[in-house]
């Protein structure tokens, strides 16, 4: 923070939409498999190929200008964008310049109670590049194909912002956004969204824009808040210093926490852009926007409010339970299949949200069955398997590994707590008063003595209770619980 200097900053944010094939070609999209096996003639840029853009692109397109507030261009068209570089075989990346699919929307950003538009200047479809993989035996460089031709989406907001927070802030919505259309992957891979910061400072209450520089290529939020507040500061000695600021390209290493120049900046000439001969244009129809319009789903503010409304959640509850929308659907699954609200959203906020982040498999799919979990919360708040019991095997669905007939499976492992719990009750006073000498060890601190109880009361039983039971009902007795 300084007083007599402003922070400018405007964003160029990449996504990586997760689309099965690529932007012009049927290769697959899963580019980590091994190098140039998802790559062909098309993606590659050979003379004589012809590219057809993928329609499932411009749907998520639509639908992302759509919760961006844009205006769609009903007349949209590809541009070749000129430029060399060993990953970019064909050299040129096809984009959109000219009549990019989304123009002049906003985002609605809430920093500090306020609420704060971000302007939307423009977002376009493009294509992605290769990738080089430099060896760290040999002093050689080897290009990978696979990531070309991946569809991107870029969002170029106006200068805007004026701190990281607000940044942060932005990003963190636009992948909710997305992430709630399900029309980007942030989980699978790195990279599946990176940003140019564009950055200038002013004398504060000064109207016209400084001098700015680029960051390119910053692929985490948290990398992204440490290079602005480290390029802020860099602009701002700068200035203090009076000297001036240049217009460069800069390299934020994240790990050495510098910034470095890489080029003074080049424009949109030097790209030599014109429209893809190749690629005719395309008209966007009321049908495809009125079906884009359609499948918009509820996002996270308007779920927020209808858990605290619906359900009687508290705001605490509603927002952890919707901040994502497939856990939000399971918790509504769960509780069409009968489960209380309040049961269910306990279940969410105190048991699997914390297996899943102990177990570190949230990858990406939901993998618990809502009438499983149902059946299995039921059992358990019913007392008529134990929480233990029934923890353990939640956690085995978490994992992927749980029952498929979680039903069949308690009943197979005896997990059942027989019913006649009085009658565990009096076997367990009978074996207090028959081992009085345990118990005040018990008393004493000797935690030992509590196993040997246990197998008392097993021993009387006969195996009718499991030992997890029969040790809870006795901690209780023995005021433990
Ligand atoms: P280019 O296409 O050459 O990268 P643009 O003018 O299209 O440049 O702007 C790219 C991004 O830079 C936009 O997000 C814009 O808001 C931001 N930007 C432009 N000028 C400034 C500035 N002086 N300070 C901060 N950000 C800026
Ligand atoms: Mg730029
Ligand atoms: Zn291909």
């Amino acid at each position: 923070m300084n007083r007599d200097w402003e922070t400018v900053i405007g964003l160029e944010v990449h996504v990586e939409l997760a689309t099965k094939s690529k932007i012009f070609c049927s290769c697959s999209t899963d580019y980590t498999q091994d190098p140039n096996t998802h790559c062909c003639p098309i993606c590659m840029g050979l003379p004589g190929t012809l590219p057809v853009l993928n329609e499932q692109v411009l749907d998520y397109a639509v639908m992302a200008g759509l919760v961006l507030n844009c205006k769609i261009e009903r007349n949209t068209r590809f541009d070749r964008k000129n430029y060399f570089y060993p990953d970019l075989p064909k050299a040129y990346q096809i984009s959109q310049l000219y009549r990019p699919i989304g123009h002049d929307g906003y985002v609605e950003i809430k920093v500090s109670d306020r609420i704060k538009r971000i302007r939307i200047r423009e977002m376009h479809m493009e294509e992605d590049a290769g990738k080089l993989v430099h060896s760290a035996i040999r002093n050689e460089t080897y290009p990978d194909y696979n990531r070309c031709g991946v569809p991107l989406l870029e969002i170029v907001s106006e200068p805007d912002f004026r701190d990281s927070k607000e940044v942060s802030v932005f990003l963190e919505k636009i992948r909710m956004l997305f992430s709630y259309l399900g029309i980007v992957d942030f989980r699978t891979q790195e990279g599946s969204m990176r940003a140019d910061v564009n950055l200038s400072t002013r004398r504060v209450g000064s109207e016209r824009l400084g001098t700015r520089t680029e960051m390119k290529n910053i692929n985490s939020i948290a990398a992204i808040v440490r290079a602005i507040e480290g390029e802020s500061t860099r602009q701002i000695d700068l200035l203090n210093s009076g000297r001036p600021v240049l217009q460069e390209t800069r390299h934020w290493n994240d790990e050495k926490r510098v910034g470095y120049a890489m080029r003074s900046k080049e424009n949109a000439q030097d790209y030599r852009y014109f429209p893809d001969p190749d690629l005719p244009p395309v008209i966007i129809s009321d049908k495809r926007i009125k079906a884009a319009i359609d499948s918009l789903p509820e996002f996270m503010d308007a779920k927020e409010k209808r858990f605290v409304s619906e359900y009687c959640l508290s705001e605490y509850e509603a927002a952890i339970l919707s901040s994502e929308r497939k856990y939000a659907d399971l918790f509504e699954a769960t509780i069409s299949e009968g489960i209380s609200p309040k049961v269910a959203a306990n279940w969410f906020i105190e048991y699997i949200y914390k297996i899943i982040r102990e177990e570190k498999t949230d990858n990406g799919d939901t993998i618990i069955s809502a009438s499983e979990l149902a059946c299995l919360i039921d059992y358990v708040e019913s007392k008529k398997v134990n929480r233990k019991d029934g923890l353990l095997i939640l956690r085995q669905m978490i994992n992927g590994k749980g029952p498929d007939d979680v039903e069949r499976y308690i009943v197979e492992k005896k997990l059942i707590v027989s019913s006649n719990v009085e009658e565990l009750e009096r076997i367990i006073d009978q074996v207090l008063v028959d081992n009085k000498e345990a118990v005040s060890d018990y008393c004493r601190g000797k935690e030992k003595a509590i196993g040997f109880l246990v197998g008392q009361v097993m021993g009387k039983t006969k195996g009718k209770f499991s030992p997890s039971t029969v040790k809870d009902l006795l901690l209780q007795k023995l005021g433990r619980k």
